[in-house]
């Protein structure tokens, strides 16, 4: 769906598979966020060309973490001219703990290679500042990615609408996630897309919603 000018935001809402939202920026460096698992890229494209984007233009792949139903598609995707990046310590994450995820599922861990990697701080393409905000908890190397002059943010499996990233997988620390949630919401926020179900509208809303997840988080110490 097309949000404004510069912004597509592709939720993901069939309840018979588990697939994540994707974000897509245009402008002079037309990036992706979380591109899903790889069989459903192409209905994706198909979904971006009807909103008048063509994928063939994109030039940045990112991924908030590296789970592969977010992470995968973007193997896919990654060519001589669309780069790819995530965050340093999920690289490290992805080679040892998605190697052995992939082996217990009789897969072998796709290759692939990053072109930069992303920190705290503002990433700059063309006109667009973003800032990425490390958000570990869900995964190691997790990141946020806040857009601030739309006050929009893209939470990855950190926060979703009343709940938050699950911290169970390996890799997983609930006191991290806590923090990092912490974080996420000094930020302005009026839109709150999350890696999945449904986003947050509203700053009221999304306050609203901060405030029952850290109610929900209360006893993590
Ligand atoms: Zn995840």
């Amino acid at each position: 769906m097309k949000i404004s000018e510069h912004l597509y935001i592709y939720l993901w809402s069939n309840p018979r598979d588990n697939n994540c939202n994707t974000v897509v920026i245009d402008g002079k460096v037309p990036l992706l966020v979380d591109p899903g698992l790889n069989k459903y890229v192409s209905p994706l494209f198909q979904r971006m060309k009807q909103d008048g984007f063509d994928s063939n233009n994109l030039k940045l792949v990112i991924c908030t973490h590296g789970h592969p139903d977010h992470l995968e598609g973007a193997l896919g995707i990654k060519s001589a001219s669309v780069k790819m990046a995530m965050s340093q310590e999920e690289e490290r994450y992805i080679l040892d703990a998605g190697a052995k995820w992939y082996a217990s599922h009789g897969n072998k861990m796709p290759d692939f290679s990053i072109d930069f990697y992303l920190k705290d701080g503002n990433l700059i393409l063309g006109k667009h500042e973003l800032e990425i905000i490390m958000t570990p908890g869900h995964s190691p190397g997790g990141i946020s990615i806040y857009w601030p002059k739309f006050k929009t943010l893209f939470t990855g499996d950190t926060v979703f609408m009343k709940s938050v990233g699950r911290v169970d997988l390996p890799g997983g620390n609930p006191k991290l996630l806590k923090r990092s949630v912490e974080e996420l919401s000094k930020l302005k926020v009026e839109l709150l897309i999350p890696g999945h179900g449904p986003a947050v509208q509203g700053a009221s809303n999304v306050k609203a919603n901060f405030d029952f997840i850290k109610k929900m988080l209360a006893n993590v110490h």
